[in-house]
């Protein structure tokens, strides 16, 4: 930092300037010395930029993008959906098979319960991904716009 700076305060107190959480005596000292400081000035500026930066580049990165596996033209688009359809029913017809079976087998009802919450949940968990990746398939065009 520069040393004829005079700062008498924490250059946390200059984060929390920007953030508008200084108590209105520490807010007023910063101010006064910002004023007659170029140097923390600039470096208030910075941190304000650096700030900006930041905040744009999450806005532009959704967390979802990690799931990101989009098909790049329409008939791939198109096969990835009927993917996820027949993926989707064949989950249906394995769980419909296994609950019928569960059903008549020789299982306490014990078991049975505990297959069923255990299936319950798995065929949730799936359902929510699917109906997930639909929505990001019909949002698609607009992102590959806003990209
Ligand atoms: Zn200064």
């Amino acid at each position: 930092m520069n040393e004829h700076c005079g700062r008498n305060f924490d250059e946390s107190l200059l984060t929390g300037y920007l953030d508008g959480a200084l108590t209105q005596g520490d807010e007023q000292r910063v101010r006064l010395h910002l004023e007659d400081c170029a140097g923390c000035r600039r470096l208030v500026e910075e941190m304000r930029e650096t700030r900006e930066a930041t905040m744009t580049t999450r806005f532009a990165t959704p967390p979802d993008d990690q799931w990101d596996e989009r098909p790049r033209g329409a008939v791939s688009g198109l096969s990835r959906g009927l993917g996820w359809v027949l993926l989707l029913a064949w989950a249906a017809g394995l769980t419909g098979l296994v609950v019928g079976h569960l059903w008549t087998g020789p299982e306490s009802l014990t078991e049975k319960l505990i297959a069923f919450g255990g299936l319950s949940g798995v065929a949730l968990v799936f359902l929510s991904v699917v109906i997930d990746r639909l929505k990001t398939l019909r949002t698609d065009p607009y992102r590959r716009v806003q990209k």
